[in-house]
C-alpha cells in the first residue's frame, strides 16, 4: 500500500509554474498510488465553484485522469480554499472529507487534517475561522456576485500583504502561528491515535511526540515541493526535484 499526502500548494494563477509541477506529480509520482489525500491550502484563494482561474480549470481536469486511472483523490479544506464545493468536488472527481478525519493507514488508524484547528494559541484566528465556517456566513458571501467575491479576495490577499510586510521588517518571519502542544496532546487522546498528518504551518517535517506518537508536518509549495509518501509503514517526506 502506498499512499501519498500533500498540502498548502497554494496554486494560482501568478505561479503557473507550480501549478505545472502539481500536474506533473499527478502524472508521475501519484500515479498507481493507492489513495492520494489533499490536507488543504491546495489554492491560494477559492471564491466559490464558479471561480474563473486557469489553475482550477487545470487541476481539476488532472485530479480526474488520476482518480479515472484508479488512485481516488481526498480533499480536506484548508484556510485559504474552504469555500471549495461539491460542484468542483463532483467536477474534479475528489471526496471532500471533513476536518479532521480519521483514516486507517497500515493498520492503523491516523488522524489528518488542514492543521490549523491545531494553532489555538491564535485566537484571533480561530474567531474569524469560526465566523466564516458558519453555514450562514458561507451562503452570504457565496449569494454575491462573481466580481464582488473576486475583489473580496483580491483585498483580502492585499491585507495579508501588508500584514506580511510589517512582520518581515518587525524581523519576525513566522507569520504563521505554530501549533499549541496542549492541542496537540489532546487530540493525540481525544481521538485515540498514535499519528497525525497536516500541513497549514509550512514547517515540514516528522515529530517525535513521545509515547510512540508520531506528528507529520507537510511542507508547502512556495520553494522545494514536498509530499509524504506512507508506505508498508514508514512515512518519509519526500521532495520533488
Ligand atoms: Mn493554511
Amino acid at each position: 500500500m502506498t499512499t501519498l499526502f500533500i498540502a498548502d500548494l497554494h496554486l494560482d494563477d501568478a505561479r503557473p509554474a507550480a501549478t505545472d509541477a502539481f500536474l506533473h506529480f499527478l502524472r508521475d509520482e501519484a500515479r498507481g498510488a493507492d489513495a492520494l489525500y489533499v490536507l488543504g491550502d491546495l489554492f491560494e484563494s477559492w471564491v466559490g465553484d464558479d471561480d474563473p482561474s486557469e489553475a482550477g480549470a487545470r487541476v481539476a481536469e488532472a485530479l480526474r485522469a488520476l482518480s479515472t486511472s484508479g488512485t481516488p483523490v481526498r480533499f480536506i479544506h484548508g484556510n485559504r480554499d474552504f469555500l471549495l464545493g461539491n460542484e468542483y468536488a463532483n467536477r474534479a472527481n475528489v471526496e471532500l472529507l471533513p476536518d479532521p478525519s480519521i483514516i486507517t493507514l497500515d493498520g492503523a488508524p491516523v488522524l489528518v487534517g488542514h492543521g490549523d484547528l491545531l494553532c489555538t494559541d491564535d485566537t484571533a484566528y480561530q474567531q474569524f475561522r469560526a465566523m466564516t465556517r458558519a453555514p450562514g456566513w458561507k451562503a452570504q458571501f457565496l449569494a454575491q456576485p462573481l466580481p464582488a467575491r473576486l475583489a473580496f479576495a483580491e483585498q483580502a490577499r492585499a491585507a495579508s500583504k501588508a500584514r506580511y510586510g510589517e512582520l518581515k521588517s518587525a524581523g519576525t518571519s513566522e507569520t504563521i502561528t505554530d501549533v499549541t502542544h496542549d492541542t496537540v496532546d489532546a487530540t493525540f487522546e481525544r481521538y485515540g491515535v498514535d499519528r497525525i498528518i497536516h500541513g497549514h504551518t509550512h514547517r515540514p517535517a516528522i515529530h517525535d511526540e513521545g509515547h510512540g506518537r508520531t506528528r507529520v508536518v507537510l511542507g508547502d509549495w512556495y520553494g522545494t515541493p514536498r509530499y509524504l509518501r506512507a508506505a508498508g509503514g514508514n512515512l518519509e517526506l519526500v521532495a520533488l526535484a
